[in-house]
């Protein structure tokens, strides 16, 4: 018999679409992948090759569920220079990417009976995750005319006595939108009134901003005592398939996310830690070089996009997604992005896969070449002229 909560987890379609661009491919069809939110580069080299030594040095054991020490410490002092903030060390959790510390904080603030704020649209596992733990999800809308920037006001007033968790991302995944820092002051601010509530920053974006300087939630100590900031290197370095990233947790929660590690997954294997850690000390233009292709990219996507009748499209203010809206097609999101990758050859997400205030957009990811790109939305050009 299934435990009941199984039937309540969601999923991320970006898999399912990244496989159906995959058999597409096997089969002959010439696919262009817009789909998938993972850098198209390689890892830098210095990074896999801190990893192969570690491989070569007989790292192959078992590591501290917590992760190596050294790592938690470079965690904190990349934190201390960033952000001017040292988080101790010992409310530093390096796990097997930023995912399982969304589904830590769930299992640890959810269940029936909890209410946990989340975007809309917003990354898919926030939903799947609350339900799966019992919780209430309230959504808050993320919208196009704001900049997909969320609104203080409009979050602070969804909070109620059952409130446990409220959920921020910025820059955001799909909409590539960022919360400017006098709306985070604001929100910050309200949260005085609310001392029950703790919040999660998923913050794996925010090294990759456009025009704005990066901003953690980390920056307001008011908060620090009920802050959980997830972060990592899969896209920062394009590390996706390493499968590591951190939480720092409050205090008195930290114990918790370890027994949860144990159980679940136990450490992170050791030569990616070393990776991990070569990535954070090493040099950094590895990641301005990816930056500054992003944001070619993202203009690219949009300025081709606004070209097309029906079509309208913000430039993104970070990340490396662009989330269009098609509204004034033929298409609901989800005809676009079938008929699009079945008929186009063209993979991009449907705005739906993200929740209900995603209908009428769709995601595409700027992980590809300048000529790629260029060739795909000549496609969807010529889709909307010939269908919408
Ligand atoms: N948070 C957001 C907003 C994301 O878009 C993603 C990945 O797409 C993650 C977290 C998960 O990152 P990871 O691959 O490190 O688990």
């Amino acid at each position: 018999m299934l435990n009941a909560s199984a039937q309540n987890l969601g999923t991320e379609s970006a898999f399912g679409v990244l496989a159906r661009a995959g058999a597409l491919s096997a089969a002959g069809k010439d696919i262009i992948n817009l789909g998938i939110g993972q850098p198209d580069f390689r890892t830098p080299e210095h990074i896999v090759e801190a990893g192969i030594k570690a491989l070569q040095d007989g790292a192959h054991g078992y590591t501290p569920s917590m992760g190596l020490m050294s790592l938690r410490e470079t965690v904190a002092n990349d934190a201390f220079q960033r952000y001017g903030v040292r988080p101790d060390v010992s409310r530093i959790q390096i796990v097997p990417g930023g995912k399982p510390v969304m589904f830590t904080a769930m299992m640890l603030l959810g269940g029936p009976g909890h209410e946990i704020l989340t975007p809309d649209p917003g990354f898919p596992i926030y939903q799947s995750a609350i339900n799966y733990s019992g919780a209430k999800s309230i959504s808050y809308g993320l919208v196009e005319e704001k900049g997909f920037a969320f609104d203080a006001d409009d979050v602070l007033s969804k909070i109620t006595d059952k409130t446990s968790l409220v959920i921020v991302n910025s820059p955001a995944n799909p909409t590539g939108g960022i919360t400017p820092r006098a709306e985070m002051d604001k929100f910050v601010k309200g949260l005085a009134d609310f001392p029950h509530v703790t919040i999660m920053s998923d913050e794996i974006y925010d090294r990759l901003v456009f025009d704005t300087k990066p901003l953690s939630l980390l920056s307001y100590p008011e908060i620090q005592d009920r802050l959980i900031v997830l972060n990592g290197w899969s896209k920062t370095y394009a590390m996706t398939g390493w499968r590591i990233g951190y939480g720092i947790w409050p205090e008195r929660l930290i114990d918790f996310a370890d027994r949860l590690a144990v159980n679940f997954h136990s450490c992170v294997n050791a030569p990616t830690q070393h990776a991990a850690e070569a990535a954070l000390k090493g040099d950094q233009s590895c990641v301005e070089d990816m930056l500054i292709a992003f944001r070619r990219r993202g203009s690219l996507i949009t300025s081709l996009l606004n070209d097309i009748d029906g079509i309208r499209c913000q430039a993104p203010g970070g990340a490396f997604y662009v989330f269009a809206n098609i509204g004034d097609t033929a298409f609901t999101s989800h005809q676009f992005q079938d008929t699009a990758l079945e008929d186009y050859g063209v993979a991009c997400i449907s705005g739906t896969s993200f929740g209900g205030f995603g209908e009428g957009y769709v995601r595409l990811s700027c992980a590809n070449s300048d000529e790629a790109i260029s060739e795909a939305i000549e496609r969807l050009k010529k889709m909307v002229g010939e269908r919408g």
